[in-house]
This record gives structure tokens, C-alpha cells and sequence, in this order.
């Protein structure tokens, strides 16, 4: 029924944190298998992260170090990151900078060989200029194809197409895991000493994201159900993206580069000019909130936004601008006129941490993405990649050190059968009143916007909650249309949406539980940010229930 593989170090994911994780687990003298649900490198949101990356090298001014790079984050924040971690990752956020450069990824120099840092896109987002950059649009690419070939030079195992479905433990340490290979639909369970998971974001939740479809939440819903701590979860960042045309639904927008080149001001369902929210504190995507308050109003687009008319823009000047998307897309439309709402960007929380990226179950180490505590209450731009690359070094390092000084575990074979026999039902369950994973899915996203969204409430927190509930009675009933093993998309699509069902709970009810307003989570009725609110609500499942509680912040 499935086949058994070993490994030191077990890798799941392949975006920056990753692979970087891989390359430091393989340096630290440790087997290393890295699991990935699509190709390595080319799959997750490393690939398409825009052209702005933090790094305090210090070239431009030698103010700067990990130190101030630290305190920014800190504040932009709210307070509220864990301190030790996020000194842990500014400190350790030069050297793979220095590594990629090393490997041939292009940044923007100057002669004498020091890096050029820009001042960042978004005002006041750091003291000193520290923005590095790459030429040409999606500074993702060489980022990723770079880790991609070092990748290939080292002993690295690699499945790919194959994606984790469950974390095995005994007493609660990790002791390795369950992997679904999708191309054959053959089961494998990997034995490990240490478990790095770098799964990204549970951007999925939303049915409007920026971020690729990959990002379905199983690292977040895989860590909690094994008794991992969830941090922050009631915090997410939202863009001004496109709503519609629906094919370019999450395609971000920069509206002000657009009405630079000549686009009409946006619009409301009236006809009357819509504040999407252009004035200078806020960066070209303009400010989301204000998005959602003309909704509100009554007067939003048929798709929960604002019109944009972009007839007055020259097709040749769409080159200029500097959102690549946006460039690139837009003048392929067959429309003038888009509806522009907001699309999440990152969800700020995730598997809480220590300063070696560690969760609160021994031996699993959470990075990048999926990591809590770090951005506290507010994400700060320009720092997914470097937080990614940083603490995929961090938690690859610790995974090898731990591995090193521990014997091979042996799983219990009850727990694999049951995880087994969950898969296997899932691929033959058919039922009359079955539910397909697509229509749930859709039904949650739609759940998830309306209650969870931009701007929350208690009314709308609670009917979320309560819907949500539904669903999860609702997974038992997941039917898929064939038993076929081979690429079977539908099953593996009902694995995922049990995972996005499980973290739209944890983040519904941590906005409920917070009766205020702080960094990007919003709520009417408590607009105001609560100093008694200065401390973290952690997630917990005990006893197969989930346990929110409060905790001081650190
Ligand atoms: C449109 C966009 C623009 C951005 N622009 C910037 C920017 O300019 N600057 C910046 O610093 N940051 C930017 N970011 C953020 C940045 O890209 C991310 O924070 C960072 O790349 C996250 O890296 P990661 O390795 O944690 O996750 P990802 O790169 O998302 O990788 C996750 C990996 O996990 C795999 N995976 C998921 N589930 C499983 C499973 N069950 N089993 C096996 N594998 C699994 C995925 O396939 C993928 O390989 C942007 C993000 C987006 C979406």
C-alpha cells in the first residue's frame, strides 16, 4: 500500500526557503530529500516576486546593518513580531544575498562592486536605502532558477509532483512524514531525523489573490493538526488587484502608474469618481480599505470593487509601467474597462517559531511564508524573498545540527495505516449527497472574502465562523468524479480544501478574538488600536479541538 523511503532531512517545498534550506541542511553533512508538488524552483511565489528586496548591506549607506533592519520590521509591525526571531533573520539576511551573487544572480551594481540599494517603493518603509534589484521584471526568476542549478551541483534527493500530506510524530517530535507522488498516485512514507516545511502561503483561502494556486495552506493546517503552534493568523495583507476580466482575476494593479499614463480616474457603480486611494502615503496600488468602504457603500462593481477605465492609455506606453503585470497583461484585454478590488498578498502569521525557526514540535522547522511572528500586525513590503532565503538558511542549518545528533526514527504504523486509508477513501468515496472539492472550495472563498476580508466585523466574523463550521462537517462528504491514480487532480484538490477549510477557521476566529484595530487587521466596529491588545493570540489544537489563547509577544 506504500512504500518507505529514509532520509536526515526531510524538505518540503521548493521556493527560496526551501531550497535554500536544502543547500544548508546538505552543507551541514546531512541526507537531504526535498518534496515538491510541481517542478523545483518554478512553483510558489518566489518565482514571481516583483523586482524590490531588502537586504541591510549597507552599500549606499553605511548606517544600515541587520540591527536597523531589524527595528523596522519591528515597528512597521506593531510591536507585536517575536523580537528574537526577527533579529535572528535580519542577522542572517546578508550572507545568501552574497550567495546568489556568487551564483550568478545579476543584481544592479555599481563599478567599484558594491550593490545598488534604492530607497523602497513604499514611503517610510525603511530608515536607509535598502532595496537591491535585479534588471527586467520578476526579480524572482533568476533568484529561483539560481537555487535551482545550485540545487542540481549538490546530493540533494528531489520528488517532485509529490506533495505532503501528513507529518508523522511520536511524543510530540516530528519523525517524518506522508508524501502523495501525484504522477503515479503511489503513497510513500519518509522516515526523518528533522522536518523542514517551506509550503508558503495559504493565499487560497481568498478567491482573489496575487499569489500562485499552489499556496493551499497545508503547511499551516499540517503543522497545527500535529500540535504545532499557529501565530498571527488573523493578520493579512490585501493589494488593489483585478477583479475582472475574471482571467486576469488577482492581477495586480498599479493604478497610479496607470493614471499617469493616461486612465481615466476609477469609478463607482454610480458613475461618481471612487477613492481608491491615490494620495502619496500610499504606494501605486493604491489603498484597499478605501476599496472596500465605496463597496460598502452600496455603490461597488458587480464583482465587489471599481471601475477602471483604461481607454486613454497608448498601447505602447503599458511598456513604461512599471508593474510587470500590469504592462503585460493589460493591453492584451478585450475590454477597456476593469473592476479593481482587493486580492490578498500574504497572510502575516503562520507556524510560530523560535530564533532557529523552530515550532513548538521538536524537530519541525517552519520557514519563509509559512513562518508566524515575524511580521507581527503589518507586513513590510519588499521582505517575503529575503525572510524566505534567511530563514530556509536558519532552519536548514538547525534541521542538520539536530539530524546529526539523532537516531533514525521509527513512525508508529497505526498512525501511517490511518493516514493511509484517509488518502485511499478519499479516491473511491462516491456518494449521492457527495460534495465536490472545487464547489467547497468556491464556497469557502466566498465565505472567507465576505467575513474574513479587508475590513472585518463580530457579524461577519461569527456567520464566517458558523459557515465555516458547516464545511468542516462537510469534508466527510468530499467526492471526487474518478478513482484513477495517475494525475488525479480532484484528489489531491480534496486533500487541499480540507487544509484551506482548517486555516480560514483559525483566522476567522483569531479576527474575532482581536476587538481591535492594529496593522492589517481592520475592524469597524473597533476601529481604534488597543494597547491592552499587545500580545499575540497562538493557536492550538489539543485533543483534536483548536484552542485560541493569549500570549505575551516574543
Ligand atoms: C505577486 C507577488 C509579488 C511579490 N513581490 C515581492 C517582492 O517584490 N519582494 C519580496 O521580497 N517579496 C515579494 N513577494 C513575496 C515573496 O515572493 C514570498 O514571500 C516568498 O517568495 C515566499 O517564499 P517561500 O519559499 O516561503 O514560499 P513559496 O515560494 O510560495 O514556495 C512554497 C513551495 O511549497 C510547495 N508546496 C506547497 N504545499 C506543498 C505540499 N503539501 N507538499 C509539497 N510542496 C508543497 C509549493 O509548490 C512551493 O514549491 C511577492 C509575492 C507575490 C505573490
Amino acid at each position: 500500500m506504500w512504500s518507505e523511503l529514509e532520509t536526515d532531512v526531510l524538505v518540503v517545498g521548493s521556493g527560496g526557503a526551501g531550497m535554500f534550506a536544502a543547500i544548508e541542511a546538505v552543507k551541514g553533512g546531512q541526507r537531504v530529500l526535498m518534496v515538491t508538488k510541481g517542478t523545483m524552483g518554478r512553483d510558489g511565489s518566489t518565482i514571481h516576486a516583483f523586482p524590490v528586496i531588502q537586504s541591510p548591506l549597507g552599500h549606499e549607506d553605511t548606517r544600515d546593518n541587520p540591527e536597523v533592519f531589524a527595528e523596522d520590521i519591528m515597528k512597521r509591525g506593531g510591536q507585536i513580531s517575536n523580537g528574537k526571531l526577527v533579529r535572528a533573520v535580519a542577522e542572517a539576511s546578508i550572507q545568501p544575498v552574497l550567495d546568489l551573487d556568487q551564483w550568478g544572480v545579476p543584481f544592479k551594481k555599481r563599478e567599484d562592486g558594491r550593490f545598488i540599494q534604492e530607497e523602497s517603493y513604499v514611503p517610510r518603509l525603511s530608515t536607509y536605502p535598502r532595496v537591491i534589484e535585479l534588471p527586467g521584471p520578476l526579480s524572482g526568476t533568476p533568484i529561483a532558477l539560481a537555487l535551482r542549478r545550485r540545487i542540481s551541483q549538490l546530493d540533494i534527493d528531489l520528488m517532485e509532483y509529490s506533495l505532503l500530506t501528513s507529518l508523522l510524530t511520536d511524543r510530540g517530535v516530528v519523525v517524518g512524514g506522508v508524501i502523495l507522488d501525484r504522477r503515479r498516485g503511489d503513497i510513500y512514507v519518509v522516515k526523518a531525523k528533522a522536518v523542514v516545511l517551506a509550503t508558503g502561503a495559504c493565499s487560497e483561502v481568498y478567491k482573489t489573490s496575487l499569489c500562485p494556486r499552489s499556496n493551499t495552506a497545508d503547511g499551516q493546517a499540517i503543522a497545527c493538526r500535529v500540535g504545532a503552534e499557529m501565530v498571527d493568523m488573523e493578520f493579512a495583507r490585501f493589494y488593489n488587484s483585478a477583479l475582472y476580466p475574471e482571467s486576469l482575476r488577482g492581477v495586480n494593479v498599479h493604478a497610479k502608474q496607470l493614471i499617469a499614463a493616461g486612465a481615466k480616474l476609477p469609478y463607482d457603480r454610480s458613475g461618481g469618481e471612487a477613492d481608491v486611494g491615490l494620495d502619496p502615503q500610499h504606494s501605486d496600488h493604491g489603498d484597499p480599505v478605501r476599496v472596500f468602504s465605496v463597496v460598502r457603500s452600496g455603490k461597488g462593481s458587480e464583482r465587489g470593487g471599481v471601475y477602471f477605465d483604461i481607454t486613454g492609455v497608448a498601447s505602447e506606453s503599458f511598456h513604461d509601467i512599471g508593474c510587470f503585470e500590469t504592462g503585460r497583461f493589460l493591453p492584451r484585454l478585450g475590454t477597456s474597462v476593469l473592476e479593481l478590488g482587493p486580492g490578498v498578498l500574504v497572510i502575516d502569521g503562520g507556524v510560530r517559531v523560535n530564533a532557529d525557526c523552530e515550532s513548538s514540535v521538536g524537530g519541525l522547522y517552519a520557514t519563509g511564508d509559512l513562518l508566524g511572528g515575524f511580521w507581527g500586525a503589518s507586513y513590510t513590503g519588499a521582505t517575503g524573498v529575503i525572510l524566505a532565503l534567511s530563514s530556509g538558511c536558519i532552519a536548514g542549518r538547525r534541521a542538520a545540527k539536530r539530524a546529526n545528533s539523532t537516531k533514525m526514527p521509527k513512525p508508529s504504523r497505526v498512525r501511517i495505516k490511518e493516514e493511509v486509508d484517509r488518502l485511499m477513501q478519499l479516491l473511491v468515496r462516491r456518494r449521492k449527497d457527495g460534495v465536490r472539492p472545487s464547489e467547497l472550495r468556491a464556497r469557502l472563498q466566498e465565505t472567507m472574502g465576505r467575513g474574513v476580508g479587508v475590513v472585518r466585523s463580530e457579524s461577519g466574523l461569527k456567520g464566517a465562523i458558523e459557515e465555516i463550521r458547516g464545511m468542516k462537517k462537510e469534508i466527510s462528504r468530499l467526492s471526487i468524479s474518478s478513482s484513477v491514480k495517475v494525475f488525479n487532480n480532484e484528489w489531491v484538490e480534496g486533500l487541499e480544501v480540507e487544509n484551506l477549510v482548517e486555516t480560514s477557521e483559525m483566522m476567522a476566529r483569531a479576527a474575532l478574538m482581536r476587538t481591535e484595530t492594529r496593522g492589517d487587521h481592520r475592524r469597524e466596529d473597533y476601529p481604534s488600536t488597543d494597547e491592552k491588545w499587545m500580545k499575540s493570540i497562538v493557536i492550538k489544537k489539543e485533543g483534536g479541538r483548536m484552542r485560541l489563547t493569549t500570549q505575551p509577544v516574543g
